[in-house]
């Protein structure tokens, strides 16, 4: 099986299941306890906590650990926004990009039905970039809070994150960093933003596990009430064993992400030439540079993706038609929308995203696959419909 589908999800690494295991069996303590059971759990949290806290280049006390990447945006879009508004009712705009994860974007739409928040939405071009100066012109002293990826989960460009973040200024600005994770450098000082959401199933560590980074500059209102665990932002006994697992995935991932984005960027480059030069009519989506290294997007006008994908799986190539979160729904993507593709040629598209482990021979192989695919498609569409 060669499995091009890790920006849906990554399997568990080793030295991530490693370092949780003790907290899911004799150190079961909850880090809340006074004894020493709760202690030795509460030590392995504040570990965890200081190493994210490290790579990210922020304070321990910034570091939320949440169950994955959607609660993340969740706590993040919905908590700043609403304490801006109770801080100053004229804050009452929220500007996302027309690319943003549903985590992000129906955030942003419970904020409209729900708080008396206006959304707005900024356009991306035909790579499926923000224009800065286009964000900028649309900032005011009315907006409650600007929340734009940083790569995009469909076709894998990669925002101007820095010079956003920049020109938000004061208004406090989230990034969901969930698919940049791997690729990117993550460090929010460079990057300047307020908030950055991550995912602990996309870098290696369980489906469920995430973080969120939280400026202690940026007053949020809590989302989860409760026992008032994580700052009190994220009330619910912490799960011990996917904090610790999160962190090593992402030790790991940051030791390894320059030398990774390198080597996946060159295999990356030589598949899409490849399916450039061999399919007829294939045509790239997303930036042809300010992409993540490890996304290959296309459409193939005349196909179909849904069949496309079972051709792809029976040569055993495993990837995804859109994205996951999209799959099963037979609405246009939104991504592919907004950068102008026709509903049509939406239906077509087809997403190659790489692990960082996938091989030259295994890239040379899934090449093979998609064009004898895209010949069976064809195929199976130029037979004459019985009876007709
Ligand atoms: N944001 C982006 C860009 C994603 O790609 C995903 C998952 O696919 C999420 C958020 C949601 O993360 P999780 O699956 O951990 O809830």
């Amino acid at each position: 099986m060669i499995f091009l589908d890790a920006a849906a999800t990554t399997p568990v690494r080793r030295e991530a299941i490693e370092a949780m295991w003790p907290f899911l069996t004799g150190e079961f303590g909850n880090p809340s306890s006074a004894h020493s059971l709760g202690s030795s759990a509460a030590r392995a949290l504040r570990s965890a906590r200081e190493s994210v806290a490290q790579i990210l280049g922020c304070l321990p006390g910034e570091i939320i650990f949440t169950a994955g990447g959607t609660e993340a945006d969740n706590l993040a879009v919905k908590g700043i926004a609403l304490a801006r508004q109770a801080a100053d009712p004229r804050r009452r705009r929220v500007l996302i990009s027309a690319v943003e994860h549903p985590a992000v974007s129906e955030s942003a739409s419970f904020l409209s039905r729900f708080a008396g928040m206006s959304v707005e939405v900024v356009p991306v071009d035909a790579t499926g970039r923000v224009d800065p100066a286009d964000f900028a012109s649309r900032l005011g002293e009315d907006m409650a809070l600007a929340s734009i990826m940083y790569a995009n989960n469909e076709i894998g460009t990669v925002q101007p994150i820095a010079a956003l973040a920049a020109a938000a200024g004061r208004i406090p600005f989230h990034t969901d960093a969930v698919q940049a994770a791997c690729w990117m450098p993550l460090d929010v000082r460079t990057l300047g933003v307020d908030a950055l959401s991550l995912s602990g199933h996309k870098i290696g560590a369980p489906k469920g596990s995430g973080v969120l980074y939280l400026s202690s500059r940026v007053a949020a209102e809590p989302v989860l009430h409760g026992g008032g665990q994580e700052r009190g932002f994220r009330s619910g006994t912490q799960n011990v064993a996917f904090a610790v697992a999160f962190a090593r995935a992402l030790e790991l991932a940051a030791a390894e992400q320059a030398a990774a984005a390198t080597r996946t960027t060159a295999l990356r480059d030589d598949f899409i030439a490849e399916i450039l030069g061999r399919v007829p009519g294939a045509v790239l989506t997303g930036h042809p540079q300010e992409r993540l290294p490890s996304v290959a997007s296309f459409y193939f006008p005349g196909t179909s993706g849904e069949s496309v994908l079972l051709e792809l799986e029976r040569r055993s190539v495993l990837c995804s038609a859109g994205s996951a979160c999209a799959a099963g729904s037979d609405e246009p993507s939104p991504v592919l929308a907004a950068i102008g593709l026709s509903a049509s040629a939406a239906q077509t598209s087809i997403r190659f995203s790489l692990p960082a482990s996938v091989t030259a021979g295994e890239l040379t192989q899934a090449a093979d696959a998609v064009v004898q695919s895209i010949a069976a498609v064809g195929q199976l569409h130029s037979q004459p419909t019985p009876g007709a």
